[in-house]
């Protein structure tokens, strides 16, 4: 099967490894004013986890709503063209979410699933940083 791409969806592609994107650019901004010290895309780790905190053995992952396809999202968008092979791609990037999620936590990590979406809203997106990341010092 060829890929049939539209200007859109080429831009798209190339951010299939997105490194420092805007949405992961808010969280840590929002982490770093909150006071917490983090490590970025630890490689020892599985799925190169893109904050890390190591004294509060958590992790934050920013998920860009479209190739981590956000259920009922609006930017989780299905394209018009090639569905069977985005389908495809974003089943297996579902998957493979699951799979870094569940290594993490088996390796003692708690893990917190920030959206791309949640990111547009500062004051809410410290909010859900602060009670996760304060839950640290507890067990
Ligand atoms: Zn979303």
């Amino acid at each position: 099967m060829v890929w049939i791409t539209t200007p859109t969806t080429t831009r798209r592609m190339r951010r299939v490894r997105p490194v420092d994107t805007k949405p992961e650019i808010a969280v840590r901004k929002v982490a770093h004013e909150l006071g917490f010290r983090f490590r970025l895309h630890r490689r020892d780790l599985p799925g190169n986890p893109d904050l890390v905190f190591p004294k509060l053995r958590a992790i934050v992952l920013v998920h860009g709503c479209f190739w981590h396809h956000h259920a009922r999202c609006r930017r989780g968008t299905m394209p018009k063209r090639n569905v069977d092979l985005w389908r495809t791609k974003f089943a297996r990037n579902v998957l493979r979410d699951a799979v870094v999620w569940r290594q993490l936590r088996e390796a003692g990590w708690r893990v917190l699933v920030v959206w791309e979406c949640e990111t547009a809203d500062r004051g809410a997106l410290r909010v859900k940083l602060r009670s996760f990341l304060s839950k640290g010092d507890r067990p």
